[in-house]
């Protein structure tokens, strides 16, 4: 049966648009397989879509997670550098505000020295150099590491310009940048840069105690930023943060790296550029001296864990979800198996037996209420009425209509049948068996017809049929209508005396009816002649010369003047 429309290409389906050869599947599997099969290929065609979809989403995620991550981390750093300068600042304001720092400044001594910056102090607050300049600009004392910074370079103002009519504001100032507006309560931290070195430092008035005096001068604490101070400032074990020329800052950086731009303004920085290295990911954070001049950046470069760490997760994840849609899959299949697939297989094995003409009963609960159950007892009702009327069928077609008697061609099976049981039953018990045939004919039943019509010869053939079936009485005996107005009646294990006697017999019952023949030349009732034979039951049984030894015998029984039987036997 075809359907119009698409025809289905052989060894092709169209699920989800894929190609898929699935014509060994198809040639050589159950329901069930192919279900499997398209289930796979949804699920595998679902799982690689949500694998890369989920590992799109995730990558990302991940590198924001990176680079927020990395952010904060230099947010730290920015934030190690206030708490630095903050120290700084207090160590310097309190330093400068001291009775005998503002008395050094009048009247420098060796016992000032000694006492304040004298064995481990510088060491102890992790200054690396102190520098003292009096209001004139010139210097009043240096610890020996002091750079000897350019004191007129950019930015760098001589203490020569300091304002002596107002000496509580410093227009401009040594180490401060030029918009700096001092006052003596007020420190000036930033970074300054020489030779390859850079310093934090701070930078505060000489005042008296309660910093109400005239400035005497300027006190400078610095500290060195060198590699392993910025090693301090980072927490991760395999963060590396480092100074690095300007000249190695990224040129550009994607717009939305700016993001710590404002909050480290006092160190110069405008932006931090984020960028890839390989396995790190790295930020760069200008920073300027006091003056402006941009003098370098940090540069804090973090491992990139977490991409890979999320690739792994989804690695894991889709792997447990193919694992489950596996089971799941399974599961499934089992249940199609149990609900669908077992009754389906019954119902057809039952079918195929039903069309070999095998009697097999059907191995399936038709009790059940879903649409299998409708089928399996639709199929049974089908089955039960097909049954009947093939038996409908087979017995109209070994019945003669008008007698009711067997037909010819159950003649034909019966006497087979009988032969060869005869032959087993011969070879079990070495005795030795015959099978007769009794052939009768209507005597001059033309003339009948001819004299009291059709229909009446049908009734008289009836009464003659029934007047033979009540002379049989044996199992395994047989009347047929042989045709026309011949009938012939099989005997199974008997002689050709004992078929006399039956023949005998029904020609005595028909000419009991007394059915009346009043052209017959014979009798004033209708009669029959009956020719009788008998053979051995050997293996070269010939059915066809028994019957032609019986239809002798009646032909010699008509001969002789009719309404009587003659045994083949006789004929010799
Ligand atoms: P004989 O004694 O030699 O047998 O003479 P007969 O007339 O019986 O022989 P024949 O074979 O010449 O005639 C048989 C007749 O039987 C011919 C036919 O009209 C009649 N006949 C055969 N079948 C039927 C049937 O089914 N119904 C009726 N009514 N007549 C039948
Ligand atoms: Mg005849
Ligand atoms: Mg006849």
């Amino acid at each position: 049966m075809t359907r119009p429309g698409k025809q289905p290409v052989e060894g092709e389906f169209q699920g989800l648009g894929l190609w898929l050869d699935t014509s060994w599947i198809k040639r050589r599997s159950s329901v069930g397989v192919r279900i499997a099969a398209r289930l796979a290929v949804i699920f595998l065609v679902f799982g690689i879509v949500q694998f890369f979809v989920v590992r799109g989403i995730t990558r990302r995620q991940f590198q924001d997670i990176e680079r927020t991550n990395l952010l904060e981390r230099t947010r730290q750093v920015f934030l190690t550098f206030d708490r630095e300068s903050a120290f700084l600042k207090t160590l310097t304001t309190s330093t400068a505000a001291w009775r005998d720092t503002y008395e050094f400044a009048i009247h420098p001594t060796q016992a000032y020295l000694a006492r304040n910056y004298g064995g481990d102090w510088p060491k102890t607050y992790n200054i690396d150099f102190v520098l003292m300049v009096g209001m004139d600009g010139r210097k009043i004392w240096s610890s020996d590491s002091y750079p000897a910074f350019p004191l007129m370079g950019p930015g760098l103002f001589s203490v020569d310009r300091f304002d002596r009519n107002n000496p509580y504001i410093f227009p401009q100032g040594f180490l401060f940048s030029h918009d700096y507006q001092i006052k003596p309560t007020d420190s000036f931290t930033g970074l300054i840069s020489s030779d390859g070195r850079t310093w934090i430092y701070c930078a505060h008035a000489i005042t008296n105690d309660d910093l109400t005096g005239p400035p005497r001068g300027m006190l400078i604490f610095g500290r060195l930023i060198d590699a392993k101070t910025l090693s301090d400032y980072v927490s991760g074990l395999s963060d590396e943060l480092t100074l690095v020329p300007a000249s190695a800052i990224p040129l550009e950086g994607p717009s939305d790296d700016r993001t710590i731009a404002s909050e480290f303004s006092s160190y110069g920085g405008t932006y931090t550029s984020v960028q890839t290295e390989g396995d790190r990911l790295v930020s760069y954070s200008p920073i300027s001296d006091f003056a402006g001049k941009l003098i370098g950046a940090l540069r804090l470069s973090i491992l990139r864990r977490n991409e890979a760490a999320g690739t792994h997760l989804v690695w894991l994840t889709s792997l447990s979800l193919l694992a489950a849609a596996l089971i799941t899959l399974f599961a499934i299949l089992l249940a199609i198996r149990a609900t669908v697939i077992l009754p389906i297989t019954r119902l057809a094995a039952y079918l195929t037996a039903q069309g070999e003409g095998r009697d097999e009963v059907l191995k399936m609960k038709t009790q059940r209420d879903d649409e299998i159950g409708v089928l399996a007892e639709q199929a049974r009702v089908l089955i039960t009425k097909v049954k009947e009327q093939h038996a409908e069928l087979e017995s109209q077609a070994n019945t003669d209509r008008l007698t009711g008697l067997p037909n010819r061609r159950s003649f034909d099976s019966h006497i087979n049948k009988e032969f060869r049981r005869l032959l087993r039953s011969r070879r079990g018990n070495q005795k030795k068996g015959q099978m007769a045939v009794v052939v009768i004919d209507v005597d001059h039943f033309k003339l009948f017809n001819d004299t009291n019509g059709h229909v009446a010869g049908d009734a008289c053939l009836r009464a003659i049929a029934e007047s033979i079936r009540s002379c049989i009485s044996r199992a395994g005996d047989l009347a047929c209508r042989f045709g026309g107005e011949e009938f012939v009646v099989v005997l199974p294990d008997t002689d050709e005396a004992g078929a006399l006697v039956v023949a005998e017999a029904i020609r005595l019952a028909v000419e009991h009816i007394a059915l009346p023949h009043t052209t017959s030349p014979v009798a004033k009732v209708v009669t029959v002649s009956a020719g009788v034979a008998a053979l051995e039951v050997e293996e070269n049984f010939q059915i066809e010369l028994l019957i032609e030894w019986a239809d002798q015998a009646l032909y010699a029984a008509k001969n002789a003047g009719r309404n009587r039987v003659v045994g083949s036997t006789s004929l010799v």
